[in-house]
């Protein structure tokens, strides 16, 4: 059931191209990772986005050999994406965390590798953790750097005392909360952003008491017209206006259905309904308020 319909490519600002759809694999349990990795990249995913702080990066990898060693593919075909936890902030510790990542993952070269999250209250050792992933960068361990969870003055902080802009900030947007305002300071620096929880994942999957973008009456009425998915609509919304998106789901359908929206095109009317849905309230935590003390967890050695 290989999809052989490529996705399209984003060129990041180093000119590493990128699929503009991958899969997430966050809350993915590890026992169901490398079934689901596997089923994407079946489907033609190029891309997988996971963390240190996931737990699964090992299973990502296993599910990446077995695909390779069946396609005969090559490890360049696949986009693999992952994140620093901040208890590995500080220059050496950052290092050693690329050692733990790749080491999991099974890997000698990382494509992406971002800061999962600026530590506001200790932004000189997440200045730290960056010059590491630009020292990683320097030495072709990965072929591109970024950031996740920086907000405008975090990403001004930053490109203050940066030598290489991100090439990407994966935050939280979807049609709930769309953060124009750092989408556009990211634009103007050819910073990437990765929407996360993009088919509003946060908006039903904790605490749906504000509604879910899934049943959200002007989306559905957009789906209809389309014959697609609330869900397709979604993504749809994002790739028009430029995001990387990187949907997650452990059901082999709706891994197809999120990889099937390279066939529509929303109106620059339905695209603008859907903007008009922002209520300026984020789902995930307040990155201003992240700290190491709140998200102690260790991530374990390779
Ligand atoms: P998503 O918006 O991707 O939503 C995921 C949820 O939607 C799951 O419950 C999934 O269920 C369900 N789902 C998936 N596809 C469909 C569909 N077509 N129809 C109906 N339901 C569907 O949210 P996430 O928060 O998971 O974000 C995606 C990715 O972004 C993560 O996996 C991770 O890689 C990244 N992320 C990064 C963060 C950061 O801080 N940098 C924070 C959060 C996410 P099921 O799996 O049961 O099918």
């Amino acid at each position: 059931m290989t999809n052989t319909a490529s996705v399209p490519q984003l060129t990041l600002n180093n000119g590493v191209e990128i699929p503009a759809l991958g899969l997430g694999v966050f809350q993915t349990p590890p026992d169901e990772t490398v079934a689901a990795v596997v089923t994407a990249l079946d489907l033609g995913y190029r891309h997988i986005d996971t963390a240190a702080a996931y737990g699964n990066e090992r299973e990502v990898g296993q599910a990446l050999r077995r695909f390779l060693d069946r396609t005969g593919l090559a490890r360049s075909e696949v986009f693999v994406e992952t994140k620093v936890w901040i208890t590995d902030y500080g220059y050496d510790q950052t290092l050693h965390a690329f050692d733990k990542s790749a080491g999991k993952l099974g890997l000698d070269q990382l494509d992406l590798l971002i800061l999962h999250q600026p530590l506001p209250g200790e932004f000189d050792l997440t200045v730290e953790a960056y010059r590491a992933l630009e020292t990683l960068l320097a030495d072709g361990r990965v072929r591109a750097i970024g950031v996740s969870n920086f907000m405008p003055d975090h990403l001004s902080a930053l490109l203050a005392r940066a030598t290489v802009v991100p090439a990407v900030n994966q935050i939280e947007v979807h049609p709930y909360f769309r953060q124009s305002e750092l989408l556009a300071l990211g634009a103007e620096h050819g910073i990437v952003s990765q929407a996360w929880s993009p088919i509003g994942g946060i908006t039903f999957y904790r605490d749906g008491s504000r509604g879910s973008t899934l049943a959200d009456p002007v989306i559905g009425e957009i789906a209809r017209a389309h014959g697609k998915t609330p869900a397709q609509v979604m993504l749809r919304w994002h790739l028009q206006q430029g995001r990387q998106v990187i949907p997650k789901s452990v059901t082999p359908s709706r891994i197809a259905e999120n990889l099937d929206v390279f066939d529509f095109e929303l109106t620059d009317d339905q695209l603008g309904a859907v903007d008009a849905l922002d209520t300026g309230v984020r789902g995930g935590p307040e990155p201003e308020q992240i700290t190491r003390e709140a998200f102690a967890y260790e991530i374990p050695e390779a």
